[in-house]
């Protein structure tokens, strides 16, 4: 059983598009994030002054620019909200979801902070708001992408020492013999990690043919991920034939309506599950069910988020049992060099622990949000700007 909304009125709505320095360079096949990553904050205010908050976190060359997250949110959002009960949070995601089409970031922002701030209205747990909880932590996986090679061989020995014992080589940026290296070093000198190749999307079809069983065959890693171009159904369904290793989706399945068509045409055995994605959390737990009841495994990816994004994911997996494969929720350790939030996120043993303390269990800090921020509509410069 689900917890029950309260009939809290929501009285603000501010925004804060944030620009956070990095600590390295991360490459994948569709591009390079390095010196900051920008992220949108959203903060609800209920009538009770208790505070919700949500977090977009979109990358240009996957999911949508920050602008237009900050704008979904600020122009077209604000008014669906201001002035609505939480108990209305259904009405107002379908609302959000006809007004603007795509910007799933900004959804997933608005989605968080209604249901963060249920959590701290009632004292419950945001996971209560979605199902019942089915883990208490959640297997971590690190991604290993940085161009410079040396920098990643000490980020692996940290794992080590940390305890991470997933790791996902990004691959198909450089060329097939740096992918071949990097994951010789790993099995040689880290044979107790789990290793998972993603390319993101950056090999042609042509390449993919020749480089994704080459990988399969001599390390077969636990799974390989989205290969070739999001859009290219075809080569990711004949490359499922090839290898005998899980293929999974990711950049090819947004949200339950990908998934629906790429179980038709079989294009993966599994997924990546992202809030970011989805558009909702509640549309993120479907998906997944989709692709257990058609015999997919799902996995917890993430954006360039910090750790208040990867709270509400790590609510959302904490709720969806057939999220089986762990999370990637690694940036706020390990990539940035200030995370938001006012405490630790909570990973330590190679796991995220989920919290069972009101709403995300804890709190962006307002300082560095300022400190952080290019752009901001709070209420106060908001009625001030519709004022001249
Ligand atoms: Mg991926």
């Amino acid at each position: 059983m689900t917890s029950t909304l309260p009939d809290e009125r929501i009285i603000a709505f501010d925004v804060w598009h944030c620009a956070l320095p990095v600590v390295g360079r991360r490459d994948h096949g569709i591009g390079s994030v390095g010196g900051t990553i920008e992220v949108v904050i959203l903060r609800l205010t209920g009538e009770s002054g208790r505070h919700g908050f949500g977090e977009a976190s979109p990358w240009t060359v996957f999911t949508g620019t920050p602008e237009a997250s900050f704008a979904a949110l600020d122009r077209y959002f604000r008014p669906l909200v201001v002035g609505r009960s939480l108990k209305e949070h259904g009405a107002i995601m379908d609302e959000a979801s006809r007004t603007v089409v795509h910007c799933t970031e900004a959804k997933a922002a608005l989605d968080t902070a209604l249901l963060d701030l249920a959590g701290q209205v009632t004292g419950k747990p945001l996971w209560s708001f979605l199902g019942e909880k089915c883990r208490d932590e959640i297997p971590l996986s690190c991604s290993i992408a940085n161009p410079d090679f040396e920098a990643d061989r000490a980020l692996l020995e940290r794992l080590e020492d940390d305890g991470v014992s997933i790791v996902k080589l990004k691959a198909g940026f450089r060329d097939h013999t740096f992918d071949v290296m990097r994951l010789e070093h790993i099995r040689k000198h880290h044979p107790g990690m789990t290793v998972r190749v993603d390319y993101n999307q950056g090999l042609t079809r042509k390449a993919a043919l020749v480089q994704v069983p080459d990988i399969a065959a001599r390390f077969r890693p636990d799974f390989i991920e989205q290969p070739v171009r999001a859009g290219d159904y075809r080569t990711m369904a004949e490359l499922r034939g090839l290898i005998d290793v899980p293929l999974l989706a990711d950049e090819s399945v947004f949200g339950p309506e990908d998934m629906q068509r790429a179980i038709d045409e079989g294009i993966c055995d599994g997924v990546s599950i992202k809030i970011m994605k989805s558009g909702g959390l509640e549309r993120a737990r479907q998906t997944a069910g989709m692709a257990f009841a058609a015999g997919l495994s799902a996995y917890g990816g993430d954006m360039f988020e910090t750790g208040l994004a990867h709270l509400a994911g790590a609510h959302m997996i904490a709720a969806t049992p057939e999220i089986t494969l762990g999370c990637e929720f690694y940036q706020a350790r390990y990539f940035l060099a200030e995370d938001l939030l006012e405490k630790p996120f909570p990973c330590e043993g190679g796991v995220v622990r989920v919290p069972d303390t009101p709403g995300l269990g804890n709190s962006p800090d307002m300082g560095r949000i300022e400190r952080f921020a290019i752009q901001a509509a709070t209420d106060q410069n908001h009625k001030t700007l519709i004022n001249c």
